[in-house]
């Protein structure tokens, strides 16, 4: 249920948007759309890359690929969000990507397809497909969190893999998201997005271990609670391929290595007395984060089963405090959205995503909702932000054939 200035749904008009981009585009029909939605993170956060845990679950804002078969064996891309579309041989992928020193050889939106197409024929060895275009529409919101690049990742891969008839599982293709995101465009970014865009069900969340890529359907039972998961988009954008993103990563494998295990999955809460003797600082501070935020996902995925939803809100706020001060990627537009929304009832609060803006979500009481909203957009208004964008997500499907 929405409470104020919806985002746009996407049940009906992103289809549309991406039909006629291809009709404009081809002067012909598709031959089908397939779509796939972006997602929230609801704990979990900057621990898919150390081999942990998230819980996160695909939403209802989608994007949508409607596509073509052409005669020849080039690929095109256009999208609503720019104004040129980019056409490449399928023969030449192979020459753009993987992309050294991430600068994409495309304009960077078009190597998030075309990197897919590429992903796609490296994992299933094909080399001999058919030419196709592609048009793109989309409902997520772009640079919000809510992962609009794995949206299109996943739209795309679904469609070649269809059109292709690769035969690629789901896992599979959000690996291909993956690869894509990480090689083509040079986001350095963890699995979450892709499996959550590929695997969401509607009123649930996805377990994921991100080492074995063991994925758990958890019923959320918000509805049934009575509650809705309200997104404060700030409007501040954060930049993967160039943030502070890269720069955290590279903390946490320094933790590891200093710690001696693979990964900072390994470390359990009771090793942080030690980490804390061997390491500098800010290195400590953010394997805390990593290592804490971990047992937070287990104990939510715990809490929702045995007391339900209306129990995970101080875990919700312990992993934005942990994330404002040990990982320190928060920035004042989160922090203030989400002390206004605790303080006007919110059950629980945290920035959600990869930081540096973006997007919190607040855990509502339907009852509280708007009461939360106004909190939210007096706080801004009074520190002089822009005016944050502020609607209601579900739990919904992944990514699939819809016509
Ligand atoms: P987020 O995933 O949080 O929305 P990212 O920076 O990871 O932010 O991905 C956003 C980028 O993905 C955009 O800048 C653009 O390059 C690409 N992208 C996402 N959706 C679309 C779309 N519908 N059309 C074209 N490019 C898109
Ligand atoms: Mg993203």
């Amino acid at each position: 249920m929405t409470t104020t200035d919806a985002a746009p749904r996407g049940a009906s008009r992103t289809p549309e948007a991406a039909r006629a981009l291809f009709a404009d585009l081809t002067g012909r029909d598709p031959v089908g759309t397939w779509s796939a939605p972006g997602r929230v993170n609801l704990i979990g956060e900057h621990t898919d890359y150390n081999d942990g845990f998230v819980l996160p679950f695909a939403i209802e804002q989608r994007t949508v690929v409607a596509l073509g078969l052409r005669s020849d064996a080039r690929i095109r891309v256009a999208s609503t969000l720019d104004a040129a579309p980019v056409e490449v041989a399928v023969s030449d992928l192979d020459g753009l990507f993987p992309t050294v020193g991430a600068h994409p050889a495309v304009p960077e939106w078009a190597a998030y397809p075309l990197g897919v197409a590429w992903a796609l024929l490296q994992a299933s060895g094909a080399t001999d497909v058919t030419g196709v275009d592609l048009a793109i529409a989309s409902d997520v919101p772009v640079g919000a969190g809510l992962s609009s690049s794995a949206a299109i990742e996943g739209a795309t891969a679904s469609a070649l893999n269809d059109t292709w008839d690769l035969g690629l599982d789901r896992v599979a293709l959000a690996q291909v998201g993956r690869r894509a995101e990480n090689e083509a465009v040079g986001a350095p970014t963890g699995i979450m997005d892709q499996m959550a865009s590929m695997l969401g069900r509607p009123d649930a969340a996805i377990f994921l271990d991100c080492r074995t890529l063991d994925a758990n359907v958890i019923d959320l039972g918000f509805a049934a609670a009575g509650l809705e998961l309200l997104v404060i988009d700030t409007g501040v954008k954060h930049a993967h391929s160039t943030g502070g993103y890269g720069e955290r990563r590279a903390s946490c494998e320094r933790g590891a290595e200093i710690m001696g295990v693979t990964a900072l999955r390994d470390l359990s809460v009771d090793d942080l007395t030690r980490a804390a003797t061997v390491m500098d600082d800010i290195t400590f501070r953010r394997v805390r984060h990593v290592v804490t935020e971990n047992q937070r996902v287990l104990d939510t995925v715990h809490t929702l089963r045995d007391a339900g939803p209306l129990q995970i809100g101080a875990l919700l706020d312990a992993s934005h405090v942990s994330m404002r001060d040990d990982f320190e990627i928060s920035v004042p537009e989160l922090d203030s959205a989400v002390e206004a929304a605790l303080s006007a009832g919110a059950i629980g609060a945290r920035m959600t995503g990869g930081g540096f803006g973006g997007a919190a979500i607040a855990l509502v009481d339907h009852e509280k909702a708007t009461a939360v909203t106004d909190a939210v957009n007096a706080a801004f208004a009074a520190a002089g932000f822009t005016a944050p964008h502020i609607f209601t997500v579900s739990a919904s499907a992944g990514a699939h054939r819809d016509a």
